[in-house]
């Protein structure tokens, strides 16, 4: 790939990323795709986008593309963000959100026709699912409840309810130190975003009307559900 960079704009990689990866299911993959990665000048703070360039990965929400921007709907943004973190380099965006996905369309290309890590469920359950799951908890209410938890500072957030259900107040949990994690990852601002967007959603979700869906499906992406390759 070749560094360029851009007047006005963040340098983006362009080429040929080829690569080789093991998953314990699906075997062996040794492939190449042409893409464009822009690299944002928050970089690892924010996530890299990367583009598709050689046309073989159709531009649409069922393949986990953004169609508003044609980037690679590579993951939820708070595990694409954990995923950096524990290796907050290019090799390590690489190696960890960029591969298992370019994996799972190879393999899907070549004829299994599935992701072969799953996909989360389209718009708003698929985006709450991966919030229950990277926080650990059962019910959609408390990884929202997790979200406004981080949002607050850590002194006042302990003092207040636990979203796990234990009756217990945050600081008293096990689980302050599972969401403590998180705050490494995004700033209180991201998560106060993150999840005044998603109270939005849900209003838009349970509005029903063709213009409400419309706007929800322009603003909800279907998220490809990643892992970890050998
Ligand atoms: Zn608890």
């Amino acid at each position: 790939m070749t560094f360029r960079p851009r007047a006005g704009k963040p340098p983006v990689l362009r080429g040929r990323f080829a690569f080789t990866a093991r998953h314990p299911d699906a075997g062996e993959i040794e492939d190449a795709f042409e893409l464009e990665i822009e690299i944002p000048p928050t970089f690892p703070h924010e996530v890299p986008f990367v583009i598709e360039i050689g046309g073989r990965i159709p531009r649409e929400a069922d393949h986990h593309v953004n169609t508003a921007d044609n980037t690679l709907c590579l993951g939820s943004p708070l595990r694409l963000r954990q995923l950096v973190a524990e290796d907050p380099t290019l090799t390590g965006f690489a190696a960890k959100c960029l591969v298992p996905y370019l994996f799972a369309q190879s393999q899907k290309q070549a004829g299994s026709g599935k992701f072969v890590f799953g996909e989360l469920d389209h718009g708003l359950p698929g985006m709450l699912d991966d919030y229950v799951s990277l926080f650990g908890v059962k019910e959609y209410s408390q990884a929202v409840e997790a979200l406004r938890l981080l949002g607050m500072k850590k002194r006042k957030a302990n003092k207040l309810p636990c979203p796990c259900g234990c009756r217990q107040r945050l600081g008293q949990c096990r689980f302050n130190t599972r969401l403590a994690k998180f705050r490494k990852v995004a700033t209180r601002p991201w998560f106060r975003a993150e999840r005044i967007a998603i109270l939005e959603i849900v209003r838009l979700a349970n509005e029903r009307s063709e213009k409400a869906k419309a706007e929800l499906r322009r603003r909800v992406p279907v998220f490809s559900s990643i892992a970890a390759l050998l």
